[in-house]
């Protein structure tokens, strides 16, 4: 059983690939970016809270975010293993997740770190931006985001280091390609 967190700069390919590792690996995905889409499409009050900061790139306040993932954390489809993407996006989103998932003595296992460099983050989003429609992959609110990740973002993974439970992977090249290369990873 495993508990993984799938983290990377906006644009490296985290929402494709966390979906094909969930299905290889029969364990749920859990993507709060998916989940405040979701709500926002339908306009809860979640989703008219959290649309203030999504459309500016901005991170949705850690309140409202940690009790969204400790709801859903409480579901028992978690109980054999998770793949958690988006989250946490901030040191004091880890220290929060240390504490939802001590109480039933566990802790991440695997931080699968996914890579690309800048110009080719730049290139996918604005691409996404065609095909998807989403309203946060303007280029001035990508460019946004991706500081957004460099100062808030890139810190987990120090704290993940530190941790020693960090595997990094290069996302670019071809889907399948990636995938296999994730895959070979959690097999060591
Ligand atoms: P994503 O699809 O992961 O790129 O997330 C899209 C947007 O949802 C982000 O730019 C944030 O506004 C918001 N979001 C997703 N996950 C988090 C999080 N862990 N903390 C705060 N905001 C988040």
């Amino acid at each position: 059983m495993t508990r993984m967190l799938i983290i990377g700069p906006p644009g490296a390919g985290k929402g494709t690939q966390a979906a094909r590792i969930c299905e290889r690996l029969s364990v749920p995905a859990i993507s709060t970016g998916d989940i405040f889409r979701a709500n926002i499409k339908e306009q809860t009050e979640l989703g008219q809270e959290a649309q203030r900061y999504t459309d500016q790139g901005n991170l949705v306040p850690d309140s409202v975010t940690n009790s969204m993932v400790r709801d859903r954390l409480a579901q028992s489809d978690v109980d054999n293993g998770f793949l958690l993407d988006g989250y946490p996006r901030t040191v004091a989103q880890v220290e929060e997740l240390d504490k939802i998932l001590e109480v039933n003595d566990t802790h991440l296992d695997v931080v699968l770190l996914l890579t690309a460099d800048n110009d080719e983050l730049v290139k996918r989003l604005l691409g996404r931006a065609q095909e998807q429609g989403r309203t946060d992959d303007t280029e001035e609110v990508i460019r946004h985001r991706l500081d957004v990740y460099d100062e808030q973002t890139a810190p987990v993974v120090e704290v993940y280091d530190r941790r020693g439970i960090v595997t990094q992977v290069d996302g670019l090249g071809d889907i399948d390609e990636v995938t296999e290369r994730i895959l070979a990873t959690l097999a060591r």
